[in-house]
């Protein structure tokens, strides 16, 4: 086999094993590491709870990590977050760290095309006691937002917002959320770096779903870094998490 070749299948071996792991650190010793020392002793029993059910269900891929909830969860307090929304629920893991990060009158707008899903994980989101912070709205999360827009009282009002859902439409998303979030608010996109893929050379042997979405995730990661709007910083936590903060 030609170098050259074998060394793309190696490549692509390592995107295949990143994308099953979502996690970019140098191994895996060093990510347990972190997860047994700092992240598991410290973790709400209920959002184990969920991230275990999580596990085994099907498309168990699209859960965060626990480390990127510990994270978040520490910003979310930082910034005394309260009102709140999140695009792409699905089992509510990421919607319960969130419910647990702010106050208890906080509130969190979270929108999924799956119902289902959201519902798998409400009863644990209910035995941790933040269920009434939560205003579930099921539907493409475009129109939602596109509704919104249309109505100045909602403008320049969320604290913060995460984004975790179809990745194409992440500009999209962007136009209408940066007129969502207030100036100083920050804005969570998730699975910035996609696996990696957004840094090796186009021509590599790649799963076409990776590529596919790579490609909108080099677009946004370029639109996102010269938006004069906000400040950004593109973490390498997970899967990649590049957080902007509205400045004008
Ligand atoms: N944030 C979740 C977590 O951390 O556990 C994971 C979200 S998962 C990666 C993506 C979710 O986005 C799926 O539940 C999917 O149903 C939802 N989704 C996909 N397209 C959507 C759309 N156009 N509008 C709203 N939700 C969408
Ligand atoms: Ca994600």
């Amino acid at each position: 086999m030609a170098a050259n070749q074998e060394g793309q299948e190696n490549k692509a071996a390592d995107l295949l094993q990143l994308s099953k792991t979502k996690n970019l650190l140098q191994s895996d010793e060093l990510y347990q590491y972190i997860l047994e020392t700092s992240v598991y002793p410290r973790e709400h029993e209920c959002l184990k709870e969920l991230r275990e059910l999580t596990k085994k269900h099907p498309r168990n891929h699209m859960l965060s990590t626990p480390d990127e909830a510990q994270f978040l969860s520490m910003l979310l307090k930082l910034i005394n977050a309260k009102n709140t929304m999140e695009i792409g629920v699905y089992t509510g893991y990421s919607l319960l760290y969130t419910a647990l990060a702010i106050p208890d009158d906080g509130k969190i707008l979270a929108m999924d095309i799956n119902r289902e899903y959201y519902e798998l994980g409400l009863p644990i989101i209910e035995k941790a006691g933040v269920a009434h912070k939560i205003d579930f709205r099921e539907g493409p999360a475009l129109p939602l937002l596109d509704q919104m827009i249309q109505d100045e009282k909602y403008h320049g009002t969320f604290d913060f917002i995460f984004v975790d859902a179809d990745k194409n439409n992440n500009i999209n998303y962007h136009k209408r959320i940066i007129e969502l979030v207030k100036v100083g608010g920050v804005i969570g996109y998730d699975n910035t770096l996609w696996c990696g893929s957004v840094a090796v050379p186009p021509d590599s042997i790649m799963d076409e779903r990776l590529r596919y979405f790579r490609d909108f995730m080099m677009e946004f990661n370029k639109a996102v870094a010269l938006d004069p709007r906000i400040e950004i910083c593109q973490l390498s936590i997970a899967d990649g998490v590049t957080l902007c903060r509205r400045i004008s």
